[in-house]
């Protein structure tokens, strides 16, 4: 009998094309997200993925790990044992080991036929076994205080009494590149986690305000993309200077008309990061009515220069809703530090709710565009960012990885 990680993830979701490449990355990812706590060992077996820790010092140490690791359904630390009678007894017996309980049940299933009980005779059998061991106890099907599962495979079973919910979703690789916008906020990580559960690798982009406002939100981005990197081990920061852009905006845009401007320079900037870094989307973290720059009409304004779709994964969630994500996510409470929000910066207190296209149009006449968007894209900072610490790029430089060239390069 020996320690092990069973991983069940959605069947059902799985595509068949899409198969071998969901399995494969999850597979990766696993291995990535433990492969620094001790030596593991992956298998593929049917329907589930196994992670054999026959050598390793302390298999609890995983289950944090493994929570974060999007794909997975459900996962549990198992007794990897054999699949005679007796192994199997045996393995209940150390499963339950230490444990207090006044009901149980058995939950077996067998992923063949051929195994010489069903799974019904095989609760029965298993239970009578824990009831000779413990003679207060009872069987309660409906609400057991523990329910031990079984699993038998062909060649061997695992046994197991706490299943944890895994984070759900698509492998980290497997949908593509998107540039999310990241201000120090508490919307925009939410909205960049969505896209990475979606099986997407996330590049973040942040605008500062340097010299012009205390530099406190370039912190809060670093460390926001650092808590994100564990759902995708590797992250780029691409850090935009946008104080003097907004100057420029100042001098030449009425106020009403500038959240709105500055908010259409931040995507046409992001679109050229996108285009470099090979991503095919942006993602913003805006909810529909939720300030002035967020209603229909200046969504549209907003839409109408990107090139490429704009994802807006919080549009129809309350704020409420998104804080109680956040905290799960760990980054409100870096998003609430105080900071100075860029686009409070030469903001008049009562932006258009409703501005006209010809109107946003005329006004952005005044401004050098080209100029600017390529002062932003190439005075782009990138900074990277790894999970677990020390562990490299990923996926590893020369494995399908796009290496950056040109300004984005540094
Ligand atoms: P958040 O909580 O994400 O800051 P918000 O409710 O403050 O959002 P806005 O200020 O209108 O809303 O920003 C809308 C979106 O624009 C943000 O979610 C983010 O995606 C993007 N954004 C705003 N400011 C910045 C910035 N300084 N750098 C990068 N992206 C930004
Ligand atoms: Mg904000």
């Amino acid at each position: 009998m020996t320690p092990a990680a069973v991983v069940h993830y959605h069947e059902i979701s799985l595509k068949r094309g899409n198969r071998p490449l969901f399995l494969r990355q999850l597979q990766h990812n696993l291995l990535r997200a433990v492969g620094d706590l001790g030596p593991v060992e992956l298998s593929q077996l049917s329907g589930r993925i196994v992670l054999d820790l026959a050598r390793h010092r302390a298999p609890a140490d995983l289950l944090e790990r493994l929570a974060r690791v999007s794909g997975v359904a459900n996962f549990a630390l198992a007794i990897r044992t054999g699949v005679s009678r007796e192994m199997l007894r045996a393995a209940v017996e150390q499963a339950i080991g230490g444990r207090a309980f006044g009901s149980f049940r058995i939950t077996a299933r067998r992923a063949f036929k051929t195994f010489p009980l069903t799974s019904v005779e095989l609760n029965r059998e298993l239970g009578a076994h824990v009831l000779a061991q413990r003679p207060g106890c009872r069987v309660s099907l409906e609400h057991p205080e523990l329910n031990v599962r079984v699993e038998v495979l062909p060649d061997e079973a695992f046994v197991y009494c706490d299943p944890q919910p895994g984070a759900g979703g698509l492998p980290v690789g497997t949908g593509g590149t998107v540039v999310a916008l990241l201000s120090g906020g508490i919307d925009s990580p939410v909205a960049a986690w969505r896209l990475m559960k979606r099986g997407c690798r996330v590049v973040f982009v942040h605008f500062h305000s340097a010299p012009y406002l205390p530099d406190l939100s370039r912190g809060k981005a670093r460390e926001l993309v650092a808590r994100l990197t564990q759902w995708q081990y590797y992250s780029r920061l691409f850090i935009v200077p946008f104080g003097e852009i907004q100057r420029e905006v100042v001098l030449a845009v009425p106020p009403p008309a500038r959240v709105v401007v500055y908010r259409r320079l931040m995507v046409r900037i992001a679109e050229g990061v996108a285009r470099q870094v090979g991503a095919l989307a942006l993602v913003t973290g805006e909810s529909l009515g939720q300030v002035a720059s967020q209603t229909l009409h200046n969504l549209t304004r907003i839409d109408e220069v990107a090139s490429m779709p704009i994802l807006r994964p919080l549009i129809g969630m309350d704020k409420l809703e998104i804080t109680e994500q956040a905290r799960a996510l760990g980054t409100f409470e870096v998003s609430i530090e105080p900071d100075a929000d860029c686009c409070t910066l030469f903001t008049p207190r009562h932006p258009a709710t409703r501005i006209a296209a010809e109107e946003v149009a005329a006004v952005e006449a005044r401004l050098d565009l080209i100029g600017l968007v390529t002062q932003g894209v190439e005075a782009a900072q990138r900074e990277e960012f790894e999970f677990p610490a020390g562990a490299g790029p990923y996926p590893p430089r020369g494995a399908g990885h796009r290496s950056v060239t040109g300004p984005l390069a540094e």
